[in-house]
């Protein structure tokens, strides 16, 4: 298992709401939340990506970010 720099706390790079501009904070990576399924979830992560199918097999980590303002949350790769 590899950690991308927001896994290592070296990314300080602020995310805005999509919705408010409001700051969206790391909620951690998004495969903590699963972590009952098997490593195999390309079906669930298809539905992330920007459409291309095979990106979910690249080093990169999915973090969760939830807005500090409305509460909105959204998904985001970070390549490793
Ligand atoms: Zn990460
Ligand atoms: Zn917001």
């Amino acid at each position: 298992m590899e950690w991308c720099t927001l896994c290592n706390g070296i990314n300080d790079e602020v995310l805005l709401c999509p919705a408010c501009d409001g700051i969206m904070q790391d909620q951690g990576r998004i495969y903590d939340f699963y972590e009952n399924y098997s490593p195999y979830m390309d079906i669930d992560l298809v539905k992330l990506e920007d459409g291309d199918p095979n990106s979910s097999k690249k080093n990169e980590c999915v973090h969760l970010f939830k807005c500090s303002s409305c509460g909105v949350d959204i998904q985001k790769k970070i390549p490793i």
